[in-house]
């Protein structure tokens, strides 16, 4: 299906069907086998199921078409090995610029290669356009081959530029990976504000329901998606056909899930600015986030997440993490369930983040539901601390 006129929310229910024949499935077979019948010089066919299979075409057009690549992606076993098959686009030797509060394991990713390779990791504050473009190309520093973006943080919520961002690192001749986990194709499409390549961990809100891990990459560059797709085969981090049958599943209602949960996000974090037992709320709609007028430029809606500091420190919060009974406390995000975590709790966590900083992933429940539990356990954990 190829309509690239269709808004993001109808590619999501209406792409990576099987062709409208009579009689023809609705939803896409999943198909069980590791090999293809195969004589003589393999041609474009089906081979070997670590080289291509059919149960991740139909995911793999979805997310291609909803990032307005123009081809499929590259359906990965998770968020990580899609993010570790984008960095190895790097150059050896080169430096890759990340935010500093990129995502964890993908810093580390980062560290772990370029030390590998004799380049180097600059991080930077991504909301501050002239620091980055800065990084890029350093007075006697190594050049840079790689921007990554991500937009908005985990967990602070910076938000980048990401076409001024884009524009200049071509300039300075380095690629541009956007992991865009956080916003979704509903709310910003980097490709189409010149970022190369785009990484998901599937495992949030693609798929929605923090019942499996997958990971995508695309891109409408056709020699970086081979690039990548052989990367893929070689690394051999594939999904399996029941978890992209799943992740496609989820997908269908990504729009509706996704319009909920950050209508919620932003109801709740109007709520909590006036509330007397926090100290601090972060959420890209707000009016006092550094960046809002940059994410209401350049964002389809300001995204599910949000930040909370409890009066009260580092013991309020945990507090609050105890407190809640229709919350979740548990790490990961994307999730129909709402799920709240205190960061610095995580020993790798970057130091910059407060250690009262509390991440609230908002699902799709009702949110007099959302905010009254919250309410309650803000006064337990003022209580506590
Ligand atoms: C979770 C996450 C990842 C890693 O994805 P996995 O599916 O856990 O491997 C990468 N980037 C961001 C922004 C994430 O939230």
């Amino acid at each position: 299906m190829t309509h690239p006129d269709l808004a993001p929310a109808t590619i999501a229910v209406a792409a990576g069907r099987p062709d409208r024949q009579q009689g023809a499935p609705v939803n896409a077979p999943v198909v069980l086998s590791s090999t293809y019948v195969s004589t003589g010089t393999p041609g474009a066919e089906m081979l070997y199921a670590r080289y291509n299979t059919e149960s991740w075409l139909p995911l793999e057009e979805a997310v291609g078409a909803l990032e307005a690549a123009g081809l499929p992606g590259l359906a990965f076993s998770s968020g990580m090995a899609a993010v570790e098959a984008a960095l190895h686009l790097a150059t050896p030797g080169t430096a890759i610029v990340a935010p500093r509060h990129a995502y964890l394991a993908t810093l580390t990713a980062a560290r772990e290669r370029t030390a590998r390779e004799g380049g180097v990791v600059r991080e930077v504050d991504i909301a501050d356009t002239d620091a980055v473009i800065a990084a890029l190309a350093p007075d006697g520093g190594a050049p840079a081959s790689l921007l990554w973006i991500e937009s908005p943080t985990n967990p602070m919520l910076e938000v980048a530029d990401v076409p001024a961002l884009a524009a200049a690192a071509r300039a300075a001749g380095a690629l541009t990976v956007v992991d865009n986990t956080f916003a979704t194709p509903l709310g910003q499409r980097p490709l189409t504000q010149g970022a190369d390549v785009v990484v998901h961990s599937v495992t949030k809100y693609l798929a929605g329901h923090s019942d499996l891990l997958m990971g995508a990459a695309v891109t409408a560059d056709p020699e970086l998606r081979e690039r990548l797709h052989a990367r893929r085969t070689t690394g051999g981090a594939v999904p399996g056909p029941w978890e992209a049958w799943l992740a496609l599943r989820g997908l269908r209602t990504l729009a509706l899930r996704v319009e909920r949960s950050q209508a919620s996000a932003l109801e709740l974090a109007r709520r909590l600015a006036g509330h007397p037992l926090v100290a601090a709320v972060s959420h890209p709609g707000l009016p006092s986030h550094p960046q809002h007028e940059r994410a209401a430029r350049l964002m389809d809606g300001f995204g599910s997440i949000l930040t909370l500091r409890p009066r009260g420190g580092g013991t309020a919060a945990d507090a609050l993490t105890r407190a809640v009974h229709l919350w979740v406390p548990a790490t990961s995000l994307g999730g129909v369930e709402s799920s709240l975590e205190r960061r610095r709790r995580l020993p790798a966590e970057a130091p910059t983040v407060p250690e009262d900083l509390l991440r609230l992933s908002v699902g799709i429940e009702d949110v007099e539901d959302l905010w009254a539990d919250l309410d309650q356990a803000l006064h337990i954990a003022a209580a506590a601390s």
